[in-house]
């Protein structure tokens, strides 16, 4: 997928312009966090928190020994016929499926949810090759209707409303309109049905891999993921290195986490343990199972500054507790991954340089931090990226002059002091009667472009600190 992250700015503020999408963002709301927030509740508080400390060991463990656990994965997966490929990039990954398709004489793909996929743009590569692909997800085949990438990780086409779904489906279905949901939502799965049927590969992502087990773990809440990755004779998943856990024990454990901090959901409606191909005497599942294991700049993150951000399960938790990404949107972070957690993979992924306002796009709140059930620490990780960003001198000169001068008052505590008196004057000055300031200068200005600024008294907090302990003694 082309990444887009350099224009946030442009983006963002076309999606602030933008009163439909606006009115879906509003409508989404807090909705998810709200029902993770009763989740947490009725699993009890103090265990929930302790269950976040003990998924974040694990990750932290399976990462500490990522080569280890992804060789004792490839060993355990190939002893049960699974075939086991490893991609460096997004064009390898491209290439692995495009071989196993012309091995295997595969012309039709259903695929359920993979933001890998989205990373390596494989649903072109695989159209310009001939082979058809049909996004089985109802949200991914609303947008593979559109034209659209996913907006948010669990909720792709959060940002369609009811009646943009309705005239896609009679766009490409030729049925009569309906804004029923549950109609459209049968429509779908109507004209869905017959793909499930005749192609001939699912390709679906990993939530987990079991290192013990050689198993792929897959969440879904659909159960198209339970039909492509057992119905065509060819099943591929596609997932990140860094997905690999030791133990089935701590898939119990983060799976705890995964659908309550995600959705609110106690489990997810469909929990798949996906390990070999069909074996003799099996009901169902494919005849070839694949597994391809990317990099794509994930082995970059192991031991260095950014390394917490690997024990990412894609919950969606941080975006769903974000007031920035709730108010511009998925679109506008330019790549697969929206949110806080896009803030940091996006850089981390495809260089600071390519995405060099989305550290910025965080007002570092925390609710991202204090929601991520592995307890990245996101906003620390926002920061690193900005200290990385002024150390290669890659912010705007602006901005860099207004932070010399004001380390060099900082660092002058008589000049910082009468600085601040000044500003503050000047600040009560222009907030007038209304004691509000409709428009800031120079590097203020972008404070007040939605909003009005409340003009402080006119005091500095010294002046304020003197007088109370004046009023004390
Ligand atoms: S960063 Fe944390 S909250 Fe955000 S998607 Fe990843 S695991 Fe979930």
């Amino acid at each position: 997928m082309q990444v887009a992250s350099l224009h946030f700015r442009e983006r963002a503020a076309g999606a602030l312009a933008n009163e439909r999408l606006q009115a879906n963002l509003r409508r989404f709301g807090s909705g998810f966090a709200d029902k993770r927030a009763a989740a947490r509740r009725a699993f009890g508080e103090e265990a929930f928190e302790q269950l976040r400390d003990a998924a974040a060991e694990i990750r932290d463990r399976a990462l500490g020994d990522l080569d280890a656990w992804l060789l004792r994965f490839e060993a355990e997966a190939s002893r049960r016929g699974t075939t086991v490929l490893w991609a460096q990039d997004a064009d390898e990954v491209c290439r692995l499926v495009l071989e196993v398709c012309r091995r295997h004489g595969l012309a039709k793909a259903i695929k359920s949810k993979s933001m890998l996929s989205e990373e390596a743009g494989l649903n072109d590569a695989l159209g310009a090759a001939g082979v058809n692909v049909v996004e089985t997800d109802l949200g991914e085949y609303i947008l593979q209707l559109a034209g659209e990438p996913p907006s948010h990780i669990i909720a792709p086409a959060i940002h369609k409303d009811q009646d943009e779904v309705s005239a896609l489906f009679v766009k490409h279905h030729g049925r009569p309109a309906t804004d029923d949901i549950a109609r459209m939502t049968r429509e779908a799965r109507e004209v869905l049905r017959p793909h499930f049927l005749s192609a001939d590969l699912g390709i679906s992502g990993g939530n987990f891999l079991v290192a013990e087990t050689g198993s792929v773990a897959i969440v879904t809440n659909e159960g198209n993921g339970r039909m492509v990755t057992t119905l065509p004779r060819v099943h591929i998943a596609i997932t990140g290195i860094e997905k690999v856990i030791p133990t089935l024990e701590d898939l119990s454990a983060l799976n705890r986490l995964l659908p309550r901090s995600a959705t609110g959901q106690d489990i997810e409606n469909y929990f798949s343990i996906l390990t070999g191909p069909r074996a003799p005497g099996d009901a169902d599942g494919p005849e070839h199972m694949f597994v391809i294991l990317v990099d794509n700049g994930r082995s970059g993150l192991v031991g260095g500054a950014l390394k917490e951000m690997l024990r990412c399960i894609r919950c969606g938790a941080c975006m769903n507790h974000c007031p920035v990404y709730q108010t511009v949107g998925g679109h506008s972070y330019g790549w697969v991954y929206p949110g806080p957690m896009g803030s940091v993979l996006t850089p981390a992924y495809q260089g600071i340089e390519n995405a060099l306002d989305l550290p910025q796009a965080a007002t570092l709140c925390g609710a991202c931090h204090v929601a991520c059930p592995v307890k990245i620490p996101l906003p620390d990780l926002l920061r690193t990226l900005r200290e990385m960003q002024t150390d290669r001198g890659l912010r705007p000169w602006g901005e860099r002059a207004a932070f010399r001068a004001w380390a060099f008052a900082a660092r002058r505590p008589w000049l910082y002091a009468w600085a601040t008196r000044i500003a503050a004057r000047l600040l009560h000055w222009m907030g007038g009667r209304r004691g509000r300031i409709a428009r800031l200068p120079l590097a203020g200005r972008g404070w007040t472009l939605g909003r009005d600024f409340p003009a402080p008294e006119g005091r500095t907090f010294r002046d304020l600190y003197r007088v109370g302990r004046k009023r004390r003694a």
